[in-house]
């Protein structure tokens, strides 16, 4: 493991993700503007960008973090999702943006939607900071999207290779 850049196709530099997560947090201000919206984390891949974005909206909102199950150490999804950590507080009636590192398939959110549309919110709408729309089995409307990428295994700022080099201020790939 190396705390560099990868030689891949996908490379995102730590001032190209600020910049973009920027104006992801204007377009939610606007959008949200005169209601509190209650950001959701799905752990832990998105922690770096949560994080990021949540400081950058500048404006009155509450959180919470719930965590599905995603690769583990594997590179393929099992296409099984289940939850485990739930949220800690109730969202119904709620305007909730469920933030997420990277849609793939789809799967995982699309569980995850469903799951939270049964909980009774006002509104719910998805932050995803990647995507990789030539992977996707299931349509997941993506509200605010960070960068669209082709389908290459990234790590970096949040996401794992093995666990490690979550802690990357860049997104990278390896050939
Ligand atoms: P999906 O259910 O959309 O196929 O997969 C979603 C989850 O798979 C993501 O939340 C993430 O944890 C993991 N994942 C998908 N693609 C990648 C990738 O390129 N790199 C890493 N590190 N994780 C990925």
């Amino acid at each position: 493991m190396s705390l560099a850049p990868g030689n891949g196709p996908v490379q995102i530099t730590q001032d190209q993700l600020q910049a973009r997560i920027h104006e992801l947090a204007q377009r939610i201000r606007d959008d949200y503007a005169g209601r509190d919206p209650h950001l959701i984390c799905v752990l832990n891949g998105a922690f770096m960008f949560y994080t990021d974005l949540v400081r950058a909206l500048g404006v009155p909102c509450t959180i919470d973090f719930l965590q599905a199950s995603s690769y583990g150490n594997e590179k393929q999804s099992s296409g099984e999702v289940k939850l485990v950590k739930d949220l800690q507080f109730p969202i119904s009636d709620r305007d909730v943006i469920l933030v997420e590192d990277i849609v793939d398939t789809g799967i995982t959110m699309s569980y995850l939607l469903h799951y939270l549309q049964g909980r009774g919110p006002a509104s719910l709408k998805v932050a995803a900071l990647l995507s990789k729309p030539s992977r996707r089995k299931v349509e997941v409307p993506v509200e605010y999207l960070g960068f669209t990428i082709p389908d290459a295994f990234v790590y970096g700022y949040g996401l794992d290779r093995s666990q490690y080099d979550r802690n990357l201020p860049f997104i990278t790939s390896q050939d």
